[in-house]
């Protein structure tokens, strides 16, 4: 095909006449048409179009002033609105005094957790057996995109796997919880669960260890089970 037949047809695009593709020469193409604009579901129709080309300021708008005084009513008004309403009660503002209230004890429609689908801190899971289900296929570090988890492989001392983790550390400081290391793994040995409290009093309190890991499995297996 030449590049003339592969090059959009734009009078077809901007809803004109069908025009023909392609020239007597090639054959084939020589009567075929392009769909019509108005016919064609994934175009985009003109009155679509948003046109963002910046316009320039007035002298008034060159001030700001204006602008600053439309923020600061805006500001007086949520403020106003809000006086003795402990800001709860409000249509679309949902104000929570954590922690005495927390997003989990709220309805999904009034700006409450999903637990199913939260992704919060980590847990190791076990298998039926009590062992942990890892079988340090390292697939979880490698999809990681804050490069936060660290595997040390060994050999397996169980005979249904060839390796298992010796160490298993997240440094769940650095982690952004997007969830691709429970995506990855192959064998639903990583989760996250719907804790999101994680707090010590230094970064390497904060780097969950394979025991630490586990045990967030035991604690939270009640909540998420497997
Ligand atoms: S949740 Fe994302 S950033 Fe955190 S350990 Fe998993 S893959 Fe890495
Ligand atoms: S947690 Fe899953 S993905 Fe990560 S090393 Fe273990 S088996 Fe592989």
């Amino acid at each position: 095909m030449s590049d003339a037949s592969a090059a959009p047809n734009e009078a077809g695009r901007r809803g004109l006449e069908p025009e023909p593709v392609g020239s007597e020469e090639e054959g084939s193409l020589s009567c075929a048409t392009r769909t019509p604009y108005h016919l064609d579901p994934m175009a985009i129709r003109d009155e679509d179009v948003i046109d963002v080309t910046p316009t320039r300021l007035t002298r008034g708008e060159s001030l700001m002033l204006p602008s600053i005084f439309k923020g600061l009513g805006t500001t007086l008004r949520h403020c106003f609105e809000n006086i003795g309403r402990g800001g709860s009660n409000k249509k679309n503002i949902w104000v929570l005094q954590y922690p005495e209230q927390k997003r989990d004890d709220r309805p999904v429609e009034e700006g409450g957790q999903y637990r199913p689908y939260f992704r919060g801190v980590h847990r190791l899971n076990k298998d039926e057996d009590g062992r942990v289900r890892c079988v340090a296929c390292f697939m979880c570090a490698t999809a990681c995109p804050a490069n936060c988890i660290h595997i040390v492989a060994d050999e397996s001392p169980w005979a249904d796997r060839e390796k298992y983790p010796k160490q298993f550390d997240i440094d769940e400081l650095r982690c952004i919880y997007c969830g691709m290391c429970e995506e990855a793994c192959p064998v639903d040995a990583i989760e996250l669960t719907p804790h999101y409290e994680v707090t010590g009093l230094s970064r390497q309190e904060l780097i969950f260890d394979k025991t630490k890991l586990l045990q967030v499995y035991d604690e939270t297996i009640g909540e998420k089970p497997m």
